[in-house]
């Protein structure tokens, strides 16, 4: 049993540390309310930002969508699993944020993380001369895509635009990738993308962009952080999530032709893989529709109002020793820095009915362990000034929260 014994001590080590991770069982769709072991809560914790997840329209499209292609796609897309469905949602997605691109076309993935693991090792597949720039704060799945791939892998400061400059200057590979997500998943900013292109643009080297938290809810239309600040030109390479926002699951790959054809003949996350169910694919052309439309519209307004609740001088977040990170996104974390004291606060709040995120690392870097407060156009004033009050009072009781 030295095996086991082996996990065991690791297990137990996490457990002194404050990082063992628990999961919760939910019964109810995906809300603003939801029920766990009988319990009702107030949940500010899914990136269903726009609260989409349990939308009646994509429910009855995802029923139509089983009713037309039956269940599972049988293959990967090379075979015989790229049906319709996924064909009229890669066009659809290639119109949606094509604007910000040229020539552009997309390409679903079963996942964001898939995605990201395609796009790094697909773009230097086989160029051990290739290099990525990797923002210090990317996601889990960027950092996997940069250990797959056989490229040499150079870490950028946070938003540090000297730091990136001075690094691409000094490279001499031919295939340069800069990787960023849009909006930092923990901390909610976003990267100065717009300057980002610019030296991407001056170096020769390609921006790889993951907006799994700006697709759908930045820009007038949806269209995500390109839209959001403008952006076009032929050497970016997006990924949209389409689990967050879109409310449902997957994700896409938009970018230049050449760049999709390259991903679909060497991206191994994309070729080895079976296909999603094509009903995903179905209802997903139903909620972009909903994201670009008079609903997305409202959605977003209302979710901007929610931000801007916890601004307020008068009915907002007045924290003395925890500290909330500046963002205008539908992330909000407070920083709260002590693992412990992070899951009491946690704990604190779920016993009033109020379920946040508990963040701590590897997440997050060691010391800045925090609450993810998320927040959802699903979510009424009246249930954001709840939260609120609860963070107020926690704050104020200082140290002994329990
Ligand atoms: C959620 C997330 C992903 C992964 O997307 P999935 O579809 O959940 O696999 C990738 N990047 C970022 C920044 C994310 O937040």
């Amino acid at each position: 049993m030295d095996l086991l014994n082996t996990l065991t001590g690791q297990l137990r080590a996490l457990d002194e540390q404050s990082l063992i991770r628990k999961r919760r069982t939910v019964d109810t769709p995906c809300g603003a309310r939801v029920s766990v072991d009988g319990r009702q809560l107030l949940a500010f914790c899914s990136n269903d930002y726009l609260g989409l997840a349990n939308h009646p329209k994509l429910k009855l499209a995802l029923q139509e969508g089983a009713a037309i292609y039956g269940v599972g796609s049988g293959a990967s897309h090379m075979i015989s699993g790229h049906v319709r469905a996924h064909a009229m949602l890669e066009d659809r997605l290639a119109e949606f944020v094509g604007a910000h691109l040229e020539s552009a076309r997309a390409l679903t993935f079963c996942t964001g993380y898939m995605a990201n693991l395609a796009i790094i090792t697909g773009l230097t597949a086989g160029d051990r001369e290739a290099e990525i720039f990797s923002e210090s704060l990317n996601h889990a799945s960027l950092i996997d895509g940069a250990r797959l791939s056989r490229a040499k892998v150079t870490v950028y400061p946070h938003a540090d635009l000297a730091a990136l400059g001075a690094l691409l200057a000094a490279s001499n590979a031919a295939t340069k990738l800069v990787v960023t997500d849009s909006v930092f998943s923990m901390d909610g900013d976003l990267a100065p993308l717009p300057a980002l292109l610019a030296l991407c643009e001056q170096h020769g080297a390609w921006l790889v962009i993951d907006d799994a938290h700006g697709f759908g809810t930045l820009g007038d239309h949806g269209r995500g952080a390109l839209e959001h600040f403008k952006l076009r030109s032929p050497y970016l390479v997006y990924m949209g999530t389409l689990g967050k926002a879109a409310g449902v699951g997957g994700a896409f790959v938009a970018a230049h032709e050449t760049v999709i054809e390259t991903l679909i003949q060497k991206a191994r996350p994309y070729i080895f893989t079976t296909a999603t169910p094509p009903a995903l694919a179905h209802a997903l052309l139903t909620s972009i529709d909903l994201i670009e439309g008079q609903e997305g519209i409202k959605r977003r307004a209302h979710l901007a109002a929610l931000v801007a609740q916890l601004d307020d001088g008068q009915v907002g977040l007045k924290l003395h020793r925890w500290r909330r990170l500046p963002s205008m996104t539908a992330i909000q974390p407070i920083l709260i820095g002590d693992n412990a004291e992070t899951m009491r606060a946690g704990a604190a709040l779920y016993e009033q009915g109020l379920w946040v995120g508990t963040i701590r690392p590897p997440t997050v870097a060691p010391g800045t362990s925090r609450l993810r407060v998320t927040l959802s156009a699903a979510h009424s004033s009246m249930e954001v000034a709840q939260l609120i009050t609860a963070l107020n009072n926690l704050d104020a009781t200082g140290k002994d929260v329990r």
